[in-house]
């Protein structure tokens, strides 16, 4: 047998996008559009951000910024250094991942457990900081002659999603899409994506942000929220000139808010009616689909991305104690704890 024989992937690497989508048979309302979720949480390092990662090496490859066993640096708490960590270990480079001390412990073992060295660095410094996170990424690219990925600031991530995701996207739906939601954190996947569909659709697909309310991207004052990896909270007055370059402002016609408590709740109902345990991202971005969907016609095609898994994040969104604490639960009469159920 030969390798070509084998039905098989080269590498990892080749396993990164190609998601499937998965129509919400339970949740979804019965009269208004179907949705389908695009389940970015199956891809190697669980989330979307693999493609991002993969995107950004291969262009700094082409590009002669990073040459073969050289140094890569970013700067993330989250689902990036993961897709770098994946990426750098398969193609052998040096990865450094700072990230700010309120990250998971679990977080930094994941990047560990791929060969990434962690920084740690106090997260709650302002962005002038030397120590703040971005500003010592760059630093230390800077220092050991590294490649900063930048993602925020990176066109390979919008054109990972411009290359991917959309025309998956347009494929899987026989060119039926109708309107796609995403939440919004470095821009990448709405921009790429939402750009894709609009060009193939002559402009007939709708591009919906789905946003943390206060978030800055739907007009909010950049109050905090709780859900992670996405929005901005940024004041809107000094926010407008640090919004990343990976946003492209123009492709969503409309950006909604919602708030940390349907975006959680949402989020469990997925785990519990649908089978599917993701992030509160995805509950952001699937509440705001299934509002939308309501409003639509059976004839109409929603797709909205899922991010990533929520088994990052059981000891919050997914743990009765710390939802009660904050309030969250309150009022939810369908929803026993254990002790009540048992
Ligand atoms: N959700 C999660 C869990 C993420 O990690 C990210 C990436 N920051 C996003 C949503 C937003 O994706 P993007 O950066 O492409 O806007």
């Amino acid at each position: 047998m030969t390798e070509t024989d084998v039905d098989a992937f080269d590498s990892v690497l080749e396993a990164i996008g190609g998601t499937p989508l998965i129509r919400l048979a339970r949740v979804a309302p019965e009269a208004g559009a179907p949705v389908y979720v695009k389940a970015e949480f199956l891809n190697p390092g669980g989330s979307v951000k693999d493609r991002a990662a993969l995107s950004m090496v291969l262009a700094a490859e082409r590009s002669g910024e990073l040459k073969p066993g050289g140094h890569i640096v970013e700067g993330t708490s989250g689902n990036t250094g993961i897709g770098l960590a994946i990426v750098a270990a398969q193609r052998g480079y040096r990865l450094t991942v700072v990230v700010p001390d309120k990250s998971s412990r679990e977080k930094t073992l994941i990047l560990q457990a791929y060969g990434a060295e962690v920084v740690v660095t106090p997260g709650a410094v302002p962005r002038e900081d030397p120590a703040h996170v971005s500003q010592l990424a760059r630093r230390i690219a800077e220092e050991s002659g590294g490649w900063l990925a930048n993602q925020y600031d990176n066109p390979a991530n919008p054109a990972a999603h411009h290359e991917g995701t959309g025309p998956e996207i347009w494929r899987q739906t026989r060119g039926r899409v109708t309107h796609f939601v995403a939440g919004i954190g470095t821009g990448g996947t709405i921009s790429g994506t939402g750009a894709y569909l609009k060009e193939a659709s002559d402009g007939r697909v709708r591009v919906i942000g789905a946003d943390p309310d206060h978030s800055v991207y739907s007009g909010g004052d950049g109050s905090p929220y709780f859900v992670e990896s996405i929005g901005h909270y940024l004041h809107p007055d000094t926010a407008e000139d640090l919004w990343p370059e990976s946003y492209h402002r123009g492709v969503p016609d409309v950006v909604e808010p919602i708030g940390d408590r349907e975006s959680i709740l949402t989020a469990r109902r997925l785990a519990r009616e649908e089978g599917l345990l993701l992030g509160a991202s995805a509950g952001t971005a699937v509440a705001a689909a299934l509002r939308l969907a309501a409003t639509l016609t059976p004839d109409d095609l929603v797709v909205v991305v899922v991010p990533d898994s929520g088994r990052s994040y059981l000891s919050k969104y997914y743990d009765d104690e710390w939802l009660r604490g904050f309030g969250f639960l309150e009022d939810v009469e369908d929803e026993p704890t254990v002790a009540e159920a048992a």
